[in-house]
């Protein structure tokens, strides 16, 4: 899966506006990002299967490191650590969102689970699990294409009034992302490259780069956009009152 994670980031900006959507967006791909690390360093390792030719997911993975449960729940535990650390004074709304940015990472094994193969490992590298989605690519890219549409509903509903072009800038955005995500679903994948993995690595810092300006155009900046955004929407006691690569072949991602 790739874009339909970012649905998820999507969401969790809705309900929690003062968090930055491109920490959002590198927080639930922190999987795949460790993948592209460890594929680099000949850790885990990626390649093409012929008996899975026509799916979404022509690849064979060997990624206990970055893809198995127990990994994954480190990941997000070191996601909020590491969110936690440069401002351990703000107390009870750091923490929460130390917690939400690790919460959030860990959400990527369970969307991968949807359209990948037994491939996943609940442990070690053994008990793979999966749905296998992929197999179907038309499937697929609606599952994808399904979340990512539902967090962009859920951030623009989210956003205050008066963002207009920062609303239509995110819009635009799951746009390209869904042609893209079209571009790897029904394209010719190969086996990445080492370079293939540097420009993956570099185009998830991009779009997360994107994504916090976007997310910035859209909610307003920091944690002033969580006290804007709640500003425009009535509280339950107002209402009583007042009655977020060129080659023809694309690099797989898992
Ligand atoms: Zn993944």
């Amino acid at each position: 899966m790739f874009v339909g994670h970012y649905g998820v980031s999507l969401a969790v900006k809705a309900s929690a506006p003062e968090l930055d959507l491109g920490l959002l967006f590198l927080a639930t791909q922190a999987p795949d990002l460790l993948w592209g690390v460890l594929n680099l360093l000949g850790v885990e390792r990626t390649a093409l299967a012929p008996a899975l030719a026509g799916t979404a997911a022509p690849l064979a993975y060997r990624h206990p490191y970055s893809h198995g449960l127990p990994a994954v729940l480190v990941q997000g535990a070191a996601v909020a650590a590491v969110a936690r650390a440069p401002r351990p004074g703000r107390g009870r709304a750091g923490r929460d969102a130390a917690l939400v940015l690790g919460a959030t990472a860990c959400s990527h094994w369970a969307l991968d689970v949807l359209v990948h193969r037994a491939d996943l490992p609940l442990w070690g590298d053994r008990h793979q699990v999966g749905c296998g989605l992929a197999r179907w690519p038309r499937a697929a890219y609606v599952a994808e294409a399904t979340l990512l549409l539902g967090g962009l509903a859920l951030a623009l509903r989210a956003a205050p009034r008066g963002a207009g072009a920062g609303k239509a800038g995110l819009a635009a955005f799951v746009a390209s992302l869904l042609l893209f995500q079209g571009a790897i679903t029904f394209g010719a994948q190969a086996a990445p490259t080492k370079g293939q993995l540097a420009s993956v690595l570099f185009s998830y810092g991009a779009l997360a780069g994107a994504a916090s300006w976007l997310g910035r155009r859209a909610f307003g900046g920091g944690a002033a956009a969580g006290a804007a955004t709640r500003s425009t929407r009535p509280r339950p006691a107002d209402i009583r009152c007042s009655a977020p690569p060129n080659s023809p072949t694309t690099p797989g991602r898992p």
